[in-house]
């Protein structure tokens, strides 16, 4: 059970270049939740060159995954913080079963759980696309040809088969992820309205 107050607690999902990180910030706007990405924390680390930084930048650099133990503990540091209280959105996370082990065993410790996965669908071609255009506008260190390759085929390999795991407690979405940036939108505050999922912005 979760408690009565709470605002969303929620999961997005989807390849890279799905527009996940575009849709989670505004969808975390609009339900009045922090974004809880793992993408940007490490990110953040690697830029200011901090002991967690430094020890993961190879491995994020060459498009592998940091180990679950490691993402596992900065996730719980993020959602033990005070905003994260009543209800976040998870970016990036979890990314494999072991992950979703780990998740369930801190939201179940403290009564809660996840209320919707929000699954962007785009075809592979289109994600693609969609990754070298980024490439070229952001300079992302990962986003190289060959290392785009295998975050994708890690995500087939690893992250796909979490959805069956939510699929089965009957929290997925799944949103068609092609279209402008304000259609998309609208299709996912539909499905979570429709969950009773409740707006606090809706501008
Ligand atoms: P993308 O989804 O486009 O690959 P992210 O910003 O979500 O990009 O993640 C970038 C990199 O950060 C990943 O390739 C991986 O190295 C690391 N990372 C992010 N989230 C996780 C996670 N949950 N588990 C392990 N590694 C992660």
């Amino acid at each position: 059970m979760t408690s009565a107050a709470h605002t969303a607690r929620l999961l997005i999902v989807g390849p890279q270049g799905s527009g996940k990180g575009t849709q989670g910030v505004r969808i975390a706007e609009s339900f009045g939740v922090p974004v809880v990405s793992t993408g940007d924390v490490f990110r953040a680390n690697v830029k200011d060159q901090t002991p967690l930084g430094v020890k993961v930048k190879a491995i994020i650099d060459a498009g592998d995954l940091v180990p679950d133990e490691l993402t596992s503990e900065v996730v719980r540091d993020r959602l033990a913080q005070d905003d994260a209280a009543e209800g976040f959105l998870l970016d990036g996370y979890p990314r494999n079963t072991g992950q979703v082990a780990h998740l369930d065993e801190f939201l179940t410790g403290r009564g809660e759980s996840l209320d919707a996965v929000i699954l962007l669908d785009v075809p592979r071609e289109e994600s693609i696309s969609r990754l070298s255009q980024r490439a070229q506008e952001q300079g992302r260190t990962d986003d190289t040809d060959e290392v785009i390759a295998k975050r994708l085929e890690i995500y087939e390999r690893e992250t796909a088969p979490i959805i069956d795991v939510y699929a089965e407690r009957g929290i997925v979405d799944t949103i068609d992820g092609v279209g402008s940036l304000d259609e998309v939108n609208a299709r996912i505050v539909a499905a979570l309205e429709a969950r009773g999922l409740v707006r606090q912005v809706t501008a």
